[in-house]
């Protein structure tokens, strides 16, 4: 079945389980650590995934499997943050002028949206995926320094020519917001005032393509280094249905059992 031991270690994630252990262990301080133990292995380890992939790469649905498969609680940290925005907190009021002139918010305030998340009780109960955050190694630190270490860092591949080929052709109705895709997903062929009405965001444009790509690729060179085994690369380039075949699987056999 396995050839050498280091083979079963891999296999099984054993490192990572005696981590969580050592993990916890050092969190409570137990005056019993063997009884301790025998506690903590009763109940299972939720999940704790990290999700990355370039705009275009269908990243949502991917998380939406994972979601339905395991009940994780998805942490969006762009998602986290428009909620503080709009709900006038104190987080959300400092935050703000950053996203508004489209830069990164400091480490330590995304952090402590975070930490607020991963602290409530579906996330205890139920697990984590993490997207958007970290993005880059000083973030990764500080996550750790939280106790936290993915089980698996899931990063959907998909080339730069793809990316931009998918986003080229999106177009979006100003009236309903809706995103179609020229190719992939276009408005009824009958419709003529809705393809009339249809126009390419800003967003959309080549240039803006490009820039974001050239961050995103900065972001996940950064993941790489920090999370080196723990980093799983994913086709993003086959059918839809491959490509959650591929998650699920990977999620499977990195969770820990
Ligand atoms: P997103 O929806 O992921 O594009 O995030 C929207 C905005 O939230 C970004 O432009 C940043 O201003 C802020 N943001 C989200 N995630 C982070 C992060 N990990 N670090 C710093 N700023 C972030």
């Amino acid at each position: 079945m396995f050839s050498t031991k280091l083979e079963y270690i891999r296999e099984n994630n054993v490192s990572q389980t005696m981590e969580h252990i050592l993990r916890r262990m050092l969190i409570d301080m137990p005056d019993k650590p063997l009884e301790y133990i025998h506690e903590l292995t009763k109940s299972p380890v939720p999940p704790q995934f990290i999700i990355a992939g370039p705009p275009g790469s269908g990243k949502e649905a991917q998380c939406q499997a994972l979601i339905k498969r395991y009940k994780l609680v998805l942490i969006s940290s762009g998602e986290l943050l428009r909620k503080e925005v709009s709900a006038g907190t104190d987080f959300g009021k400092l935050a703000e002028p950053y996203m508004k002139n489209g830069e990164l918010v400091p480490n330590k305030l995304v952090m402590a949206v975070i930490r607020s998340r991963l602290e409530q009780d579906d996330v205890k109960e139920h697990g984590f995926l993490l997207e958007g955050f970290p993005r880059s190694i000083e973030q990764a630190e500080l996550l750790e320094a939280e106790g936290i270490t993915p089980h698996a860092v899931i990063i959907l591949d998909v080339s730069d020519d793809e990316v931009i080929k998918r986003i080229e052709h999106r177009r979006t109705d100003p009236a309903t917001g809706t995103v179609y895709h020229l190719l992939f997903n276009p408005p009824p062929d009958d419709d003529a005032a809705l393809w009339d009405r249809l126009v390419q965001r800003a967003e959309d444009f080549r240039p803006a393509v490009e820039m974001k790509l050239k961050t995103y690729h900065d972001i996940i060179k950064q993941l790489k280094t920090y999370y080196g085994p723990l980093v799983e690369i994913v086709d993003g380039e086959q059918n839809i249905k491959n490509i959650r075949k591929a998650v699920l699987a990977v999620a499977e056999r990195r969770r820990l059992k």
